[in-house]
């Protein structure tokens, strides 16, 4: 007899699961995965991500059986169809209620409040709970009750709320009476592999729990200062694993903090610059779920959707391919395409150079990095789009536009990055990085700067100021 279901989403672990320790202290529990690979190719899940989830598949079911507890995974193309598909499940096992974590993106609350209605309607109870982030949304607002929209004052009140409760991981689940079920993972979707950037982005849980390890104990220390050096390996990479719920944020912060205490002798900038990325992940995560409109494709700030971006259909092309002749732009772009993941200051560069010189359309960029990402989130992407085109909340000024090449100087001085991602470049010095136009018929191989900087700057300006007198 099976009494509960849990429905997995992005929340595929074991541990800090909170609706799988729920379920399994309430009665014999059964796991269900659904592939709705329609509604994910309208979300344009890159063919990274959709291979790294059928590891990651394989390697939860194997930890559920540890527990005795079976995984189903059921085609259900579109999320219209996860009704249907769970009550069947529910019906052929017996099982009497279904336990879910919440998703926060509009497409995500409007599926699951139709499965909590025709459930509960057909006799099935619904258990919730939330597992994404630290600290749910609407769990941090402001004292009048009203959410936030700038970081700042979020991070303080995140921070005291962390520090005045005892966070904990849940337990590990005790093992049930083993239940099987025929389970298949299949070996593609998305008309991709699962095999695809396997080298890369193992899928299993072990791995996941080593980058942490590996973070924590040899990084960690040096993250403030080394965060921003592409060439320097100085982040986590934990990104993909948290997307997917592989790994709990709140263990990560556990785990920080502990470090923190124990921590006498150095400093904590490191410790305490990562658990403030921790805290973006929440906040974006808070603002998309406060903001209906930011799940319909619109800006956070309303009056920016009528700004009229270039359109330049060439221009684009050659930003996504990484062949704009501006080698840091390129190298970000390239490191993307080949490996489904890019550097944090590198998204910041590649997408402000989209966005501020280019002035295109901060969305075509939000959706190329989506169809890339291995570790592709809907918040924290869109977070960080709209900070770039000065969109969103707590955006970057509309007046202040990274140069490229002042960037290049700054964090890959000796151009150690570059040279790894574009071997044309491997022999050009320092100097062809901090000026390539200027030095361009040095490396006849790679292609000119496609525009001039200051005049797209210029135009830029012009462009923002000339609509922001639209609106007064
Ligand atoms: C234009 C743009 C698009 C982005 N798209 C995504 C995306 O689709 N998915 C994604 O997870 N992150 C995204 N980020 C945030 C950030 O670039 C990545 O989280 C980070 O590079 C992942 O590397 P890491 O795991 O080594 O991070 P670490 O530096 O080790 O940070 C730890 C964790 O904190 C979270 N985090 C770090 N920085 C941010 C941030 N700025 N906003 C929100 N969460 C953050 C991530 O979960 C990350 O794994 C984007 C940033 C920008 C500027």
């Amino acid at each position: 007899m099976i009494d509960n279901i849990v429905w997995l989403r992005s929340d595929l672990r074991v541990r800090d699961n909170p609706a799988l320790s729920s379920a399994m202290e309430q009665g014999p529990t059964a796991c269900v995965y659904l592939l709705a690979q329609k509604t994910w190719s309208q979300h344009h899940w890159a063919p990274y991500k959709a291979a790294f989830l059928l590891r990651v598949l394989e390697s939860l079911a194997e930890q559920l059986a540890k527990l005795g507890v079976p995984l189903q995974v059921i085609d259900a193309p579109h999320f219209d169809d996860a009704t249907d598909h769970l009550l069947q499940f529910s019906r052929e096992i017996g099982a009497k209620k279904l336990f879910f974590n919440r998703e926060y993106p509009l497409d995500e609350k409007v599926r699951d409040e139709k499965v909590h209605n025709a459930l509960e309607k057909n006799g099935v109870a619904c258990e919730l709970h939330d597992s994404f982030l630290v600290f749910p949304p609407d769990s941090i607002l402001k004292d009048d009750g009203s959410p936030y929209s700038v970081f700042t004052p979020f991070k303080r009140k995140w921070l005291a709320r962390a520090e005045g409760e005892n966070l904990r991981s849940l337990p590990y689940p005790q093992r049930q009476q083993s239940i099987v079920l025929d389970t298949e993972i299949p070996g593609e979707i998305l008309s991709t592999k699962a095999s695809f950037g396997q080298n890369l982005w193992p899928g299993n849980h072990k791995h996941a729990d080593d980058l942490l390890e590996t973070f924590l104990n040899r990084k960690i220390d040096h993250y403030h200062n080394e965060r921003d050096f592409p060439a320097a390996d100085g982040t986590s990479k934990l990104s993909p694993y948290l997307s997917l719920g592989v790994i709990s944020p709140r263990e990560c912060l556990e785990k920080a903090q502990t470090l923190q205490r124990a921590n006498s002798i150095n400093s904590n900038e490191g410790i305490e610059t990562w658990v403030s990325e921790l805290i973006w992940r929440d906040f974006y995560t808070h603002v998309l779920a406060q903001n209906s409109r930011i799940s319909r494709g619109k800006a956070f700030k309303a009056e920016t959707d009528k700004i009229e971006w270039n359109v330049n259909e060439e221009w684009f092309e050659r930003w996504a391919k990484g062949e704009t002749g501006f080698p840091i732009v390129d190298a970000g772009m390239r490191q993307l395409n080949t490996t489904g993941w890019m550097h944090n200051r590198l998204r910041m560069i590649t997408s402000q150079f989209l966005t501020k010189h280019l002035f295109i359309d901060w969305r075509r960029g939000e959706k190329y990095f989506l169809s890339h990402l291995v570790d592709g989130e809907f918040a924290a992407n869109n977070g960080g789009w709209q900070w770039s085109a000065s969109t969103g909340t707590d955006a970057v000024p509309y007046f202040r536009m990274f140069n490229p090449l002042r960037q290049s100087e700054r964090f890959d001085p000796d151009g150690t990055f570059i040279r790894e991602q574009i071997p044309d470049l491997i022999d050009a010095n320092p100097k062809f990085f901090a000026n390539s136009a200027a030095q361009h018929d040095l490396v006849s191989s790679y292609p000119p700067p496609m525009i001039n900087l200051k005049e797209e700057r210029e135009r830029t300006l012009k462009r923002w100021k000339r609509f922001n007198q639209t609106l007064s």
